[in-house]
């Protein structure tokens, strides 16, 4: 099989699975929709909302975080993982917002990716889940089954993103990444790999043997 026909085959088998996407973060606005991902850093999305829950029917726009200031946002979002550097770079990136634009979040991968704590991913996200723009934000999960497919040669993730850019049709991508990563945590785990049961590889890799390794992202 080549590329293209496991990228068909990853395509046809997901929209199967997952005909409606649930954005997992959950958030009130863009700005609050910035926040949890930058929050969804080396920590998982139950966590995030199971804290953003108590926080944002008070504090969902840019000056209400800069009011707070970097010690009581610390507080708010102590239950998460490296939450002094999210507490600073959400009250310098809320201050930004505030003074160069007006309070609202900018709507270009540039600006996005200059604000503090803000890296390509995350603006992806934002733009993708928030602006509705065309990304394919790439994780380790995503990165993980790319290569685990085929339809990359798993260097890197800039290189994974490139890759399934050039795969996929840009209006599936918005969907698609949620789509892999869905897939990913339920049958695709990182310590997992169970060569030949999963219906995508049995198609893709009939003669395989053997479970796969990952390179790390
Ligand atoms: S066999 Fe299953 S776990 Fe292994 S790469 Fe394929 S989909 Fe992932």
């Amino acid at each position: 099989m080549s590329e293209s026909q496991r990228a068909k085959l990853v395509l046809k088998t997901l929209n199967k699975i997952y005909p409606k996407i649930k954005v997992p973060l959950k958030s009130r606005n863009v700005f609050t929709l910035l926040i949890s991902v930058l929050l969804s850093a080396q920590c998982t999305d139950v966590n995030v909302n199971n804290v953003t829950k108590d926080i944002y029917p008070k504090y969902h726009k840019p000056k209400h975080f800069v009011k707070l200031g970097r010690k009581k946002i610390e507080k708010l979002i102590r239950r998460i993982g490296i939450f002094r550097i999210k507490a600073k770079s959400i009250y310098n990136l809320s201050k930004i917002l505030v003074e160069k634009y007006n309070g609202k979040v900018p709507k270009t991968f540039k600006e996005l990716e200059e604000l503090p704590g803000v890296g390509h991913k995350t603006a992806s996200v934002v733009m993708a889940q928030g602006f509705g723009h065309p990304a394919f934000p790439v994780d380790t999960h995503i990165h993980r089954l790319a290569q685990r497919w085929g339809l990359t040669n798993g260097k890197n993730v800039v290189q994974t993103e490139k890759d399934l850019k050039k795969l996929f049709p840009k209006k599936f991508w918005n969907n698609l990444h949620l789509q892999i990563i869905y897939y990913g945590r339920k049958h695709c785990k990182a310590r997992e790999c169970y060569g030949l049961t999963c219906k995508i590889c049995s198609t893709c890799y009939p003669h395989r043997k053997k479970p796969i390794k990952t390179n790390k992202a």
